[in-house]
């Protein structure tokens, strides 16, 4: 039904709210027991990326859209790493509105272009990396009146709370661990606030720890400093200057958390073995989280028989470049039995 619809209570949506729907949210949440006994812990995945454009993104881009419309906006523009430029354009052609989306030219993966210029939006690459493609996006807003929907708009950090509440509607509580990756920050604190508002209308009784991971070279609230040039291979979270940076901090403080940084190594290992251990393809930005947990384990700082939810953030079909670097090739053969039982019979 929609996350509008199915949390219309814990949500900013009143009868004048336009029903903005592609069936986003209710993703599952994947016992994962493969994954779970290497690690000595109870594993969930929930997997962001069966949502209508294949991220966690629509959760909050579903309520932005709506309430542009409610306020009377009939454009809207973003920066994006991929992700939110994708998820925008999905929203704006649903309700037949133009969407201007800047990306960092030449680091978005392959599948999150292809959906945006599918999807009909105007597609502006910037000679720059997203943190300036942001500020670029704002100006561009202010000067035009066009709806800002990256999260700084209140209302994706509101919408992306569902999260939370899908993971307590199922687990029955709260887990012990929520780990997550972090790039622009605005999904741990979204994540935070959601928990928060199931404790205080008793839906649960206890807090995760919030467990936020970032890649090494994209890290600035691991080593608590702005990284002026951001680089590396999980290209949904190379961001140096996180908006949401403050509220991030909060939430793993108050939480006693802890945010720690994974290499690209360890991503794209954590990205075979979720896939090849897991049955499920994320992208490698979702499999910072994974990697972390893996770290962490290495280190002895993993409690045993821990519950840990971990959000997947993106499918993994996004950026099947990345992918296919990482393993080998079919198997080519002739077209005869012969052929085939050597393959088969491991000849
Ligand atoms: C946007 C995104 C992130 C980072 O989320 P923030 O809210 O910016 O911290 C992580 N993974 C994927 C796949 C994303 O699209």
């Amino acid at each position: 039904m929609g996350v509008l619809k199915h949390y219309k209570d814990l949500l900013p949506v009143t009868d004048a709210t336009p029903n903005v729907n592609l069936e986003e949210g209710m993703t599952p949440l994947i016992f994962l027991p493969r994954v779970s006994a290497r690690l000595g812990i109870n594993l969930y995945g929930k997997f962001e990326g069966c949502n209508p454009s294949g991220s966690f993104k629509d959760r909050g881009m579903v309520l932005a859209v709506a309430k542009a419309l409610e306020e009377g906006k009939r454009a809207i523009i973003c920066a994006s790493t991929g992700n939110t430029s994708a998820s925008a354009a999905a929203y704006a052609a649903s309700q037949g509105i133009p969407c201007f989306v800047l990306l960092p030219a030449g680091k978005v993966a392959l599948g999150k272009l292809a959906q945006a210029l599918m999807y009909g939006a105007k597609v502006i690459a910037v000679k720059g990396n997203f943190d300036r493609a942001l500020e670029l996006a704002r100006e561009g807003a202010d000067k035009t009146g066009c709806a800002m929907v990256n999260s700084v708009n209140p209302y994706r950090l509101i919408g992306q709370r569902s999260g939370a509440w899908e993971i307590c509607d199922v687990l029955g509580k709260a887990p012990d661990w929520h780990a997550i990756p972090v790039g622009n920050a605005g999904n741990i604190s979204a994540y935070w606030a959601g928990y928060n508002e199931y404790k205080k209308i008793g839906k649960i009784n206890a807090l995760p720890r919030m467990m936020g991971f970032q890649a090494e070279g994209a890290a600035p609230l691991v080593f608590n400093k702005p990284c002026p040039n951001p680089e590396t291979i999980a290209t949904a979270i190379r961001i140096g200057n996180p908006v949401s940076a403050h509220l991030a901090r909060a939430a793993v403080s108050e939480s006693n958390g802890e945010f720690n940084s994974v290499t690209d190594e360890q991503i794209l290992e954590a990205q075979r073995i979720l896939a090849a251990e897991g049955g499920v393809f994320a992208e490698p930005a979702s499999c910072a989280p994974l990697a972390g947990l893996i770290k962490l384990k290495g280190q002895g700082k993993l409690p045993e028989g821990i519950t840990v939810t971990m959000i997947l953030t993106g499918n993994g079909l996004k950026d099947p470049d990345t992918a296919m670097s990482q393993v080998g090739r079919p198997i080519e053969i002739n077209d005869t039995l012969e052929d085939l039982m050597k393959v088969l019979e491991g000849k």
